[in-house]
């Protein structure tokens, strides 16, 4: 008889992984809090999008669904760096069309992946919160939207349930996890710059001849403003959805003093006066919209013998300035649904070896995600910073098999998470040696920068 699992969660993370699950043949029941939004409509009925790169697409590709995703998204090929007096410049992330990244909808994602894993034959029950679980009885207790609860039997639970996690909840007071939670202190809140027909024309002419945007569409913005930032991505309407990052609480600016609409329109008309003008409903989205606070998560254990594991941000959630949270956790679907397939009766090694396995690379992706929010608001616009990107560039083209920048192999490769921290720092010692300070690239010899980087470090390994 076929192993029976029981997710918890129908977000990206859990739909994707019921899909897989149940294409190798294992029962699949999702229980999601939310009603079905294929139905409902996606909560908050808003365009918020995401960055989908190689990770994230290698896993919907083995789920036969990136040709899917990929119609409706939209390309983005490098920052386009929006400084603050007025001018922008677009650095791109790869080397050519063939390394970049894309913008999709969260909502209309999460449907795509809904629709494929009931196809597959997963059976979703919507509505459904878990509450607690009985790990020794092998039971868990959900309540519908009415409050009305109900025990079931569900001896392998996995909880895709996100960073506030329920099920890491009921574990942790089982066992506990060691659970480390850490703020950033900074938050964010969500904006709307409509499609370019709702804006006046002398608004819209940077969109590179792409009538329907206000902005150049293939390219992710950023307004770096050096302790906080704006950034926005296209969305395939054409339309993009803008969020500003500011501390929390604290000096201006932070959100305790940017704490309404008439703070913030004075705000952006100091700080981002190119992007404020493309925002028509300004007041009505920073009022209305949340402020969303940012942590990382940290567990020793993401696991509970062979009866519960934790995936997704559920396990590692982590800080959206490397656009890997949602990858990450498409990545982990992968490595699961293998592991499972292989040794379906076996939970408990193969709980643990996926922790094994992933953990190191989850905890990579998390210093990462914090490092790049310093590129990203500050370093993006610095010449220190812009003379490493150019010699990294420059020995990346004279000897590809030694380097290659740190973003590149975390986007558009499938080398370990831990591999490209470790390989990075150890390349950006050795921009910082062979710039001694300098902010000028083409100062440095790159015949014996070179012979050094060959000396230094061992080629890369494969990374198709
Ligand atoms: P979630 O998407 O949170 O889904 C969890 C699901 O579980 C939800 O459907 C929820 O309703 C359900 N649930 C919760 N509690 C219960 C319960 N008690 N019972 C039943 N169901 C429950 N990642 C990227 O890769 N690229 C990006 O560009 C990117 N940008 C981001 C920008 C921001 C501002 C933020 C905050 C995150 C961003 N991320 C990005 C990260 C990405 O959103 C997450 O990593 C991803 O959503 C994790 O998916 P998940 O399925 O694990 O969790």
């Amino acid at each position: 008889m076929a192993q029976q699992i029981t997710l918890i969660g129908g977000g990206l993370v859990g739909a994707l992984l019921a899909q897989q699950l149940a294409g190798r043949g294992f029962k699949v029941a999702v229980f999601e809090k939310r009603p079905d939004p294929r139905i409902a409509g996606f909560v908050g009925g808003r365009s918020i999008n995401l960055a989908l790169a190689e990770r994230g697409l290698h896993a919907l590709r083995q789920a036969g669904l990136a040709d899917d995703v990929l119609q409706r998204a939209v390309m983005m090929r490098g920052r386009m760096v929006h400084t603050r007096d007025g001018r922008s410049g677009l650095q791109r992330y790869g080397v050519d069309d063939s390394e970049v990244i894309w913008s999709v909808s969260r909502g209309a994602l999460n449907m795509l992946l809904l629709d494929a894993a009931e196809a597959a034959g997963v059976r979703f029950h919507f509505g459904q919160s878990l509450v607690s679980a009985d790990f020794p009885a092998g039971r868990i207790r959900l309540a519908d939207e009415a409050g009305t609860k109900r025990e079931i039997d569900a001896p392998i639970v996995i909880g895709a349930d996100g960073a506030g996690s329920a099920l890491r909840a009921a574990m942790n007071r089982h066992a506990p996890l060691g659970e480390r939670i850490e703020a950033l202190g900074h938050a964010y809140k969500e904006l709307e710059i409509p499609p370019a027909g709702i804006l006046s024309a002398d608004l819209i002419d940077r969109s590179g001849g792409h009538d329907q945007f206000a902005l150049e569409p293939h390219a992710l913005h950023i307004w770096p403003r050096g302790g906080y930032m704006c950034i926005a991505l296209p969305n395939t309407e054409g339309s993009f959805t803008v969020t500003l990052f500011l501390p929390a609480q604290g000096a201006h600016p932070s959100f305790s003093t940017v704490a309404d609409a008439a703070a913030a329109r004075a705000f952006f008309a100091e700080d981002f006066p190119d992007l404020l003008p493309l925002i028509p409903d300004f007041e009505n989205d920073y009022d209305g919209h949340p402020v969303g606070t940012l942590s990382t998560l940290y567990l020793d254990h993401w696991h509970l013998e062979g009866r519960a594991l934790l995936v997704g941000d559920a396990a590692h959630a982590i800080v959206p300035f490397h656009g890997q949270g949602m990858n990450c956790g498409f990545e982990d679907t992968v490595v699961l649904a293998s592991l499972l397939a292989e040794a379906p009766s076996d939970t408990a090694d193969v709980f643990a070896e996926f922790q094994r396995i992933r953990q190191p690379n989850s905890n990579a992706i998390a210093a990462m995600a914090l490092e790049n929010y310093v590129e990203m608001r500050d370093s993006v616009a610095d010449p220190h910073f812009l003379a490493k990107r150019e010699l990294g560039l420059l020995l990346a083209e004279r000897a590809p098999q030694h380097f290659m920048a740190r973003y590149r192999m975390v986007t558009f490769t499938h080398l370990p998470y831990a591999y490209a921290f470790e390989r990075g720092r150890a390349q950006d010692t050795l921009l910082e040696q062979l710039l001694h300070g300098s902010v000028n690239a083409r100062e440095v010899n790159l015949d014996a920068a070179v012979a050094a980087l060959r000396a230094t470090l061992p080629p890369l390994p494969e990374h198709g």
